[in-house]
C-alpha cells in the first residue's frame, strides 16, 4: 500500500517556496526543475503540483485534468529544452525496489549524452 503523503519532503518545500530550485518551468499543475545531482548534461525533474507520493498515488487518485497537465508538461519541457532529435530519456521510480527517494512523484528527464542501454 502506498504511504501517506509527507509534507515535509523535498519538493513539497520546494513547492511551498521554502528550499529554493532551477526551476525551468512551471504551469498550473507542474513544476520542473534541474536535479541537483545530476546524472547527465540535462537533467530536469517535473513534478504535478498536487500532493502524490508516486506514480502509483498520481494514477490512482489524480484527476483527468492533473493528469493531462502532467503528461503535457513533461514533453513540452523536453520539446523546448530541444531534445526530441538527439533523445531523451523518461525515467520514474516508484518504490522501495526501485530506490525512490523523495515521496513526490517526480519523473526525471535525462538527456545530453549517448545513455546507453536501459538500466536492469
Ligand atoms: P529518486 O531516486 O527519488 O527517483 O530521485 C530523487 C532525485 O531528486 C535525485 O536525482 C536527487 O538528486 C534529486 N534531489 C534530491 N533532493 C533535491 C533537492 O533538494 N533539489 C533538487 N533540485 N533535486 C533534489
Amino acid at each position: 500500500a502506498t504511504l501517506p503523503y509527507d509534507d515535509g519532503n523535498v519538493f513539497a518545500r520546494i513547492l511551498r517556496g521554502e528550499l529554493p530550485c532551477t526551476r525551468v518551468h512551471e504551469d498550473e499543475w507542474t513544476l520542473a526543475f534541474a536535479d541537483i545531482n545530476p546524472q547527465a548534461p540535462h537533467h530536469v525533474l517535473v513534478i504535478p503540483k498536487g500532493a502524490y507520493v508516486s506514480w502509483d498515488d498520481f494514477s490512482a487518485r489524480a484527476s483527468d485534468a492533473e493528469i493531462a497537465g502532467f503528461v503535457r508538461a513533461v514533453g513540452l519541457v523536453a520539446r523546448a529544452a530541444g531534445l526530441v532529435e538527439p533523445g531523451y530519456r523518461l525515467l520514474a521510480n516508484i518504490g522501495h525496489d526501485a530506490h525512490q527517494e523523495v515521496p513526490h512523484l517526480h519523473v526525471h528527464i535525462l538527456a545530453g549524452r549517448p545513455l546507453g542501454p536501459m538500466l536492469a
